[in-house]
């Protein structure tokens, strides 16, 4: 097996399946875990397998595919489409029995006509989305009880559940408390004038990562836990704020990237290192080389920058990522830097990392949601 890989520390997974588990208030609330872009990066059937022995009764996808890999692999708990899917996909949504968020009348439709098709049970779930401020998918908060009414009148289909999904639960500011609560308020009254119309609603759930930790009333009957499930804080909902609160939240990352040190070579002063000569050799020095790049989500953007350990300390990744390749100043005749040895770029401290995928993430402008699920399909994932 290649050298670079990510390792999954399934400890850790169930470590923070627990922490999320100690923040539901209730305990008829469900767990639904998101396992969406291979659950994060870390590999979907594996984190759903570990989800539902830890308590999760729900898992939540964002593709049909990603669907019907879970189902392949034997994974038969309910399965919530995120995100919407092409006309084409309504047979499999059928047929692999993944529970669709709906919400406009034509798509409703389609829907209706596949599950007519091709299920042979009775009707067929679905989940009605309002959207009441993320701008993404839903209907409008007005048009909830006409949207539950349409589908509860619909010939194959039935209304199992009522979401929303915030767009500022991970803001600690007033403005996006305010906002958050104006969401929630909204929701809530949506799901209200569904049961005073004479539906039942179903289950109803509006908080990811962000409101399940910080927004106990938004739990309802159901959480949808993403980021955290993978040992990161979702935007300003992070450590310090839980310990300023006097609340320990102790996640741990999942994921480690590594790679190995494949070549070391003296380089004399004013040598050049990768593509468009971008770094010059000040001083002489080794440089050594791993055989990772961008084509395995270590981005170009994130060097200058980076850095990476290696028996314990830090080295500066310099020189232009390359597709396949990277470049390490680990200094002159380094008798703590040998060929061969492990070079870890992010992840849980007993990874042998120096830093996680949100210092990398602060760092670069981006997220760590960004950045692990940025790690590519060629990069195995080995699970320990
Ligand atoms: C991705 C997603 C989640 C999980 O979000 P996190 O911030 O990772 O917890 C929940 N609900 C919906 C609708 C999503 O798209």
């Amino acid at each position: 097996m290649r050298c670079t890989r990510a390792v999954i520390y399934g400890d850790n997974l169930k470590h923070n399946l627990g922490v999320i588990r100690s923040f539901i208030q209730r305990p008829q609330t469900k767990l639904c875990i998101a396992v969406k872009a291979d659950g994060y990066g870390c590999g979907a059937v594996f984190t759903a397998r570990t989800a539902i022995e830890c308590g999760a009764s729900y898992l939540a996808v964002a593709t049909v595919d990603e669907g019907i890999e879970l189902r392949e692999n034997g994974i038969s708990c309910p399965i919530l489409m995120l995100s919407l899917c092409s006309k084409d996909e309504m047979e499999s949504v059928v047929r692999y029995n993944i529970t669709p968020f709906v919400f406009d009348r034509e798509y409703i439709t389609a829907l209706d006509k596949a599950a007519g098709r091709f299920n042979d049970k009775s009707k067929f779930p679905v989940h009605l989305a309002v959207d009441t401020g993320m701008g993404r998918i839903g209907c409008m908060p007005e048009e909830a009880v006409e949207a539950a009414t349409f589908i509860i009148r619909s010939a194959h289909l039935s209304l199992e559940g009522v979401c929303t999904h915030c767009s500022s639960a991970d803001g600690i500011n007033d403005a996006d408390r305010i906002y958050t609560r104006m969401q929630f308020d909204t929701f809530v009254s949506s799901v209200n004038a569904i049961k005073k119309a004479g539906i039942e609603p179903g289950i109803c759930h509006c908080a990811a990562s962000a409101a399940l930790l910080d927004h106990p009333e938004m739990q309802l009957d159901m959480v949808r836990s993403g980021i955290i499930t993978y040992g990161y804080y979702a935007g300003q909902i992070d450590r310090e704020y839980f310990a300023v609160k006097g609340i320990p939240c102790e996640l741990e990352p999942v994921m480690s990237l590594e790679s190995e040190i494949v070549s070391i070579r003296p380089f004399k002063a004013g040598k050049y290192v990768s593509y468009g000569r971008t770094w010059t050799v000040e001083r002489d020095t080794d440089i050594a080389v791993l055989p990772i790049g961008y084509a395995d989500g270590l981005l170009r953007r994130f060097s200058p920058g980076l850095t990476v350990a290696i028996n314990e300390k830090s080295y500066p990744v310099v020189g232009r990522i390359c597709m396949d390749q990277c470049m390490v100043d680990i200094g002159k005749n380094n008798s703590d830097v040998h060929r061969w040895d492990k070079a870890v770029f992010f992840g849980p401290k007993n990874s042998g990392a120096l830093q996680d995928a949100e210092d990398i993430a602060r760092r670069t402008g981006t997220i760590a949601y960004e950045i692990m699920t940025g790690i590519t399909k060629r990069v195995p994932r080995v699970i320990v």
